[in-house]
């Protein structure tokens, strides 16, 4: 069984500043660290494994800092890491990540083939959600988003019970690998890393590709040249105003309520015209 995770390398959103005159993120305003959703899937890769063996690879797209992701994945408990780095990628959007992260995939699977890839269900920056299937298109192969549980994986079969989430529940889906998931944060909680682990991390060097170490590569479609994307604005909306709460015995509390609405008629009058 082999699990390639794909990792992205992000600034700590909850810290992050927005520069307003250049709309971008200012990104020396906060750390960079493993995008959270991706540690998530790396620790499921670390539970298939415990389960029925294989080998964990993390692949991640970025400057020569992101090595730092791909020891952090070590530490959860991958096996091997590959950095996708050259100016040839800066600038990409989703379309052009997935196509570069899809060529990576490619070289992987030329060197042991892969029968699963996990992805986070987001970055918590670019937060589209499309890479994954994005790259799952471009591999040809399933992609099964939300996924919160990973049960029978059946090497022989070639198939993955998978639990999905739905905003009214949820579903289970078997899949047949190599299929590709992207998971959300309740698949399972980070354990503690094992020294030997922390140990590997620490000495561990990540294979790091440039363009020209990928095959049959389009070079227009990677970087700024094949990214179509424009961002319009970008700007950190106003925090919501806290709510009125409504007390006391239910009569106190229906007092309270036609009070509201009746100071607020003019309004409701105009909105529900409006409507
Ligand atoms: C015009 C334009 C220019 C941009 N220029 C830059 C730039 O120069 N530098 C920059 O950092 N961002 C840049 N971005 C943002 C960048 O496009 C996105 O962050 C990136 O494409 C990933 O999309 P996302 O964050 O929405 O990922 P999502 O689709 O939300 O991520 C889902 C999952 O895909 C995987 N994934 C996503 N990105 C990577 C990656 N790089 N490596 C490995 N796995 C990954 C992870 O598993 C992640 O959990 C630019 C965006 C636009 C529109």
């Amino acid at each position: 069984m082999h699990i390639v995770v794909c990792v992205k390398q992000v600034p700590d959103t909850k810290i992050i500043k927005i520069n307003p005159k250049t709309n971008t993120l200012d990104r020396r305003s906060a750390p960079a660290i493993l995008n959270p959703y991706d540690a998530h899937a790396v620790q499921a890769a670390v539970k298939i494994k415990e389960k029925i063996g294989g080998t964990i690879s993390v692949l991640s797209m970025g400057p020569p800092q992101a090595t730092a992701v791909i020891k952090k994945s070590v530490e959860i408990g991958a096996d091997k890491g590959y950095l996708i780095s050259d100016r040839a990628f800066a600038g990409a959007d989703t379309l052009a990540t997935s196509y570069a992260l899809s060529k990576a995939l490619e070289r992987i699977n030329k060197e042991r083939p892969v029968d699963l890839v996990i992805c986070g269900k987001h970055a918590i920056d670019g937060d589209t959600g499309q890479v994954g299937p994005g790259i799952a298109r471009r591999m040809d192969i399933p992609p099964v988003t939300n996924v919160i549980d990973v049960s029978e994986v059946n090497v022989q079969e070639k198939t993955v019970l998978i639990k999905r989430k739905l905003s009214n529940g949820y579903e289970l889906i078997q899949a047949e690998l190599p299929c590709l998931l992207t998971v959300e944060k309740e698949i399972n909680d980070i354990e503690y890393s094992p020294m030997t682990n922390m140990i590997k991390a620490a000495r561990y060097e990540p294979v790091i590709w440039a363009v020209s170490d990928l095959e049959d590569v389009d070079r227009t479609q990677l970087g700024l040249k094949g990214s179509p994307t424009i961002v319009g604005k970008m700007f950190t909306p106003p925090r919501a105003e806290g709510g009125k709460k409504i007390e006391g015995s239910v009569d106190e509390q229906v007092k309270q309520l036609m009070e509201v609405l009746l100071e607020n008629r003019e309004v409701l009058t105009i909105k529900s015209m409006n409507q």
